[in-house]
């Protein structure tokens, strides 16, 4: 499908600073009809270019590489691949470019081509697929703490180590747990991206994917749903090991996570990305489509992957909606 300007026939796009439907060729507002291909799209529904070459296996939305107008694979937003939720894109294209700029203008690693305006503004915008689970967890931690005494008597320093059992119990409801569904999309760079504001989720619109390019899910949610758990995982341990102090040392013996999943939702998140050419190798820069936070590989500091800025919503791991912390049985 194609969004199209009812007042001139242009490709209407979603633009994130007016939360609207907007025209870039008349700057008429909310003036789009959707207009639908016949079969599986293989050509632009506005100039009839051929797309199989901007097409990849998960492709959902493309833009065509002859007259720019962006398609959305409707087979690909349909059916089992309809998205359940999404966070429209908060930060422009231009947003995206100044908070590069704003990064690494005056880095000293940086090279003289990476923010030029020619290779710059290839910047695209994506939807990135996730999965948002919702999980029960009960847990069951066992560790063992020390405190240590000293003291002199004479000309002898004694030293005293007890030793206590720790036991501690955790029930707690773990509410969009988010997990990448998108192969291509570093596993790393996207954990890096997050936090999003969870709570600008709205319901699936397609109109909000005309403008950017996007994925369906490349992995379905039960393969991917032991990623989930593993974050969920170090989030408890984290939750227990706060819950511990008055040690001079701490060590875990066992940490028993039973997690029953809920619900898992097909999400779309906004993400732009920025590939910089440089050495014969490809550098991805990521900025957070709703949050402005920048993540990415510099070509001086190989293969490190960092994140700049620091995000308006500090450390929240996700919602949570119940916690239970039982202090149960410590000697
Ligand atoms: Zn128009
Ligand atoms: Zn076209």
């Amino acid at each position: 499908m194609i969004f199209k300007c009812k007042n001139c026939g242009g490709n209407t796009i979603y633009d994130p600073d007016k939360g609207t439907m907007c025209c870039p060729h008349c700057d008429g507002l909310d003036s789009e009809e959707k207009v639908t291909g016949t079969e599986t799209m293989k050509s632009c529904l506005s100039c009839g270019a051929p797309l199989d070459e901007v097409i990849g296996e998960h492709t959902s939305a493309t833009r065509c590489p002859n007259c720019g107008s962006y398609i959305i694979l409707d087979e690909r937003v349909q059916g089992a691949y309809t998205p359940k939720l999404i966070i429209p894109f908060k930060v422009s294209k231009n947003k995206a470019i100044d908070l590069l700029h704003k990064e690494f203008g005056r880095r000293v690693f940086t090279p003289s081509s990476f923010l030029s305006r020619a290779s710059v503004s290839k910047i695209e915008g994506t939807y990135v697929p996730f999965f948002m689970y919702d999980y029960n967890t009960d847990s069951d931690y066992h560790g063992t703490g020390t405190k240590v005494r000293t003291w002199r008597s004479g000309q002898y320093e004694y030293t005293e180590t007890s030793y206590f059992d720790i036991h501690r119990e955790l029930e707690a409801d773990f509410d969009k747990v988010p997990v990448d569904a998108s192969d291509y999309m570093d596993d790393q760079c996207m954990d890096l991206m997050e936090p999003y504001d969870y709570a600008a989720l709205e319901g699936f619109m397609e109109k909000y994917m005309s403008g950017y390019l996007g994925e369906k899910y490349n992995r379905d949610e039960e393969e991917l749903a032991s990623r989930a758990v593993k974050k969920l995982t170090d989030a408890i341990e984290s939750m227990i090991g706060d819950s511990i102090s008055g040690y001079a040392t701490v060590s875990k013996k066992s940490l028993n996570v039973d997690a029953k999943k809920k619900l898992a939702q097909f999400a779309l998140l906004p993400v732009w990305e920025y590939v910089f050419s440089y050495g014969g190798e490809d550098y991805r820069f990521f900025v957070n489509g709703q949050t402005g936070k920048v993540v990415g590989r510099t070509p001086v500091a190989k293969g490190k992957v960092f994140a700049y800025g620091a995000t308006v919503f500090g450390v929240i791991f996700w919602i949570m909606s119940m916690i239970r912390l039982l202090l149960a049985a410590f000697v």
